[in-house]
């Protein structure tokens, strides 16, 4: 029996027209049906609008309709595409991953680099791609893009105009497609481990900073002020902060003690963060901060916005981003 597939829309660069002011989502499925169903293949096809935006128009809360969507129709569907602009498509798959942990269908996260109206445009190869892995009966949430298929909490957007757009970071690929058809590394999918539940509250009282030579301290005792809950700061290297002319870690220190939690990541693309190496590592530690490891920063961003979605007290908050919640870090099986 063929697979049912329900692809969603909310829009990006696979959707757009030429409009007045620039290139904009424009095109509805209805719109884009022939193309869909011309790489479907012998899968079952319904198609969904849910918004038509530019991804730099997405915000948390079209992540949690999102989720809250997905939630209501997964088991009237084998698998969902959700169409999406490739700007935010790292934040949204991200967030939907600890949003939907322990969904029991595949949900394929795509989008494109030039409009499907295109005719020499990556985006029916993408969707091609999506709705081969969500027919594929492997649940969680994953991005489909270039031949390749990416854990969703593992994804980054690291060109800007090339069709190899999307890497899979510290963690391998889910799947490839070659000319040997679309070959899955199972060891890379991470287990379910509990029921679903829906799961998607958030903070928007997050902020993240990225560490330069020059930065003002001033920044950061304000964001406290403005009443922020949570910051991930993008350090130096393995997770280095300045402590000595303009000491940084001891404002970090005064954050925490007001009850921020504050997560040290890299701003280096690959291998992560090691913290305890350097004194300016080690003392950001010493002080309570907590490190983002292998996590990318839109994985790190995001987890600490759901975490605080759920609970306010610190210490809960350090348990539960100590946790592999959906393969966003380490090699470890989820918790
Ligand atoms: N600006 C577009 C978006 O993110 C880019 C794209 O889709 O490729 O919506």
């Amino acid at each position: 029996m063929s697979r049912k597939i329900l692809i969603i829309n909310t829009g990006g660069t696979l959707s757009s027209v030429m409009k007045e002011n620039g290139l904009a989502p424009g095109l509805s499925t209805f719109d884009m049906q022939k193309e869909l169903h011309i790489v479907s293949g012998d899968t079952n096809l319904e198609i969904e609008d849910f918004c038509s935006l530019d991804s730099a128009n997405i915000f948390p809360e079209d992540w949690s309709k999102l989720a809250e969507r997905i939630s209501q129709v997964r088991n009237d569907y084998d698998g969902i595409v959700v169409i999406h602009g490739t700007d935010t498509l790292a934040y949204t798959s991200s967030m939907l991953s600890f949003m939907l942990r322990n969904i029991n269908i595949p949900v394929v996260i795509t989008g494109s680099q030039l409009s499907i109206t295109n005719p020499v445009a990556d985006a029916m190869e993408n969707c091609r791609c999506a709705i081969h892995m969500a027919a594929s009966g492997i649940p969680g949430v994953f991005v489909a893009f270039n031949r390749k298929v990416i854990l969703g909490c593992r994804a980054s957007k690291v060109r800007s105009l090339s069709f190899d757009a999307f890497e899979s970071i510290n963690y391998p690929n889910v799947a490839t497609i070659s000319s040997l058809g679309m070959n899955i590394d199972t060891n890379a999918v991470p287990s379910r481990n509990g029921v679903f539940q829906l799961s998607n509250r958030y903070s928007t009282e997050v902020c993240m900073l990225k560490m330069f030579p020059g930065i003002h301290r001033s920044l950061l005792e304000s964001l406290q002020d403005q009443g922020y809950k949570g910051l991930y700061i993008e350090a130096y290297g393995i997770g280095g902060m300045p402590f000595l002319k303009h000491d940084f870690i001891s404002t970090v220190e005064k954050l925490i003690k007001g009850g921020m939690t504050v997560v040290v990541g890299t701003q280096c693309r690959y291998e992560g963060s090691k913290m305890d190496v350097y004194e300016t590592g080690r003392r950001a530690l010493e002080i309570g901060a907590l490190q983002a490891h292998d996590m990318t920063s839109e994985a790190a961003l995001t987890k600490l916005m759901w975490i605080l979605g759920m609970t306010d007290n610190p210490s809960e908050v350090r348990d539960y981003f100590s946790l592999n919640i959906a393969g966003e870090y380490g090699k470890s099986i989820c918790l």
